[in-house]
């Protein structure tokens, strides 16, 4: 059975689908890892189990037959919110606000569907439909933790006649195109994806790893990751008034990116592939390594579909953001570490995939070809390294 091999080999990214896809039979539950996993409390019939894989984004991405190291690329800038609170705000630039903003105020959608913190606790995410700019405002920034956003998706899509705008990393936006895929009724519901750049979802104990950095062992009642500045603080506040700050390179660069989940590790689709727009760090580089120095927020953004650039174009036009185009070569400037896992990840799945007797199916994300664009000696590290980890 594939679901059962894929959580016993600990890929499953928790994001909930099982559950909604079957919830008289399954449950995600957070585990003592502090991952979502499913629990099922009767055992799945084939057809069950088949279904299941055929949804699940940490077994099947299906790419768009693009080329080149960067998925498909209609049109290529950088950008931030025009709004100065919100480009403050936001975990880059803000443009990801400004654009679901946009399509909200000028009722291009009736919602957006995207991740936040659950009101009244300071670690734990859920799926939120956002309706109006405060909203969205709300659940701007980046929460570098897990979140079962799916156990509810299809009671959502069933129960009213609203459209919407997807925010999310990449293996949800490829969660959301199996939905589609598999459930045509509810295409036109989706109208637009837009993925955020994504290196890794740490656990919620990397969170708690994080702010106990601190000399207080209580619970904060409030917690983000980065923004109000880019990158910004990470910063645990507390009801009587402490906080506790953490810089980029001391929280991502030292706790949370190193507490991924071995899915995470193997990832074929960091740079949102599947969706509309993706949009991430517009890092300056120093050196061809990204400077982390404290900024005006600046995001990268890659319109990958028609109405992906139309909605940049629309969004700019109206003022909402601010953009100038940028060089194909900025790309591998400004992300070296997505450029790199590009041409690595197919090493890091060799062993992984006989392991797993060819669990996880990635299909048209051009992994074998950029394999072959890795230098051999990162390639043959990448290779005993993953072997080592998997077996
Ligand atoms: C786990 C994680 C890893 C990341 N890795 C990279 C990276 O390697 N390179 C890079 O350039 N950028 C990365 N980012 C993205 C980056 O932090 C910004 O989100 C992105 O640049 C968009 O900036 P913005 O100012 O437009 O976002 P904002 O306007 O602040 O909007 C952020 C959006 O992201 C959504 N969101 C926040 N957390 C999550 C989550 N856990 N899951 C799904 N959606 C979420 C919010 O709902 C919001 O809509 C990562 C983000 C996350 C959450
Ligand atoms: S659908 Fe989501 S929660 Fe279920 S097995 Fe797949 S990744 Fe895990
Ligand atoms: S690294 Fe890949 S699999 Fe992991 S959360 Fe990000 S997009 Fe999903």
């Amino acid at each position: 059975m594939k679901i059962k091999r894929l959580i016993d080999y600990n890929l499953c990214l928790g994001c909930g689908l099982c559950q909604s896809i079957y919830p008289s039979k399954c449950e995600i539950l957070l585990d003592k890892d502090g991952f979502y996993k499913p629990v099922f409390r009767e055992n799945l019939t084939y057809r069950e189990d088949k279904h299941i894989s055929e949804l699940c984004p940490a077994i099947q991405i299906r790419g768009n037959k693009h080329s080149g190291s960067w998925g498909d690329i209609l049109y290529l800038c950088e950008g931030w919110s025009k709004d100065r609170d919100i480009r403050h705000k936001a975990a880059s630039g803000g443009v990801t606000t400004s654009l679901a903003i946009y399509l909200i105020e000028n009722k291009i959608v009736d919602g957006i569907l995207q991740v936040g913190v659950i009101k009244n606790n300071y670690l734990l995410n859920e799926l939120k439909q956002s309706s109006s700019r405060d909203d969205i405002i709300q659940n701007a920034q980046s929460r570098y933790a897990p979140a079962a956003l799916f156990k509810n998706i299809l009671e959502i899509l069933e129960s009213n006649n609203k459209t919407y705008a997807f925010i999310g990393k990449p293996c949800d936006i490829a969660a959301i195109k199996n939905i589609t895929t598999k459930y045509p009724e509810y295409q036109h519901k989706i109208k637009y994806c837009i993925s955020i750049f994504c290196a890794g979802m740490p656990s919620y104990n990397a969170t708690i790893k994080a702010w106990r950095q601190s000399d207080y062992n209580d619970a904060p009642v409030k917690l983000k990751y980065r923004g109000d500045g880019w990158p910004g603080l990470f910063k645990a506040e507390w009801k009587d008034g402490r906080s506790f700050t953490l810089n980029y390179n001391e929280s991502w660069g030292k706790i949370l990116g190193r507490e991924l989940g071995l899915r995470c590790k193997m990832c074929p689709d960091g740079i949102g592939m599947l969706a509309d727009i993706s949009i991430g760090d517009s890092w300056s580089t120093k050196d061809g390594f990204p400077d982390f120095s404290e900024q005006e927020g600046r995001c990268f953004v890659i319109a990958r579909t028609e109405k992906g650039k139309d909605l940049i174009k629309m969004a700019s036009s109206d003022n909402y953001i601010e953009e100038q185009p940028l060089a194909l070569d900025s790309i591998a400037k400004s992300q070296p570490y997505q450029a790199q896992r590009r041409k690595l990840t197919l090493w890091r799945l060799i062993p992984l995939q006989i392991k797993t007797r060819f669990l996880l199916r990635f299909k048209n994300l051009n992994i074998i070809r950029l394999g072959f664009k890795a230098d051999l000696i990162s390639a043959f590290k990448t290779l005993i390294g993953s072997t080592r980890r998997v077996f």
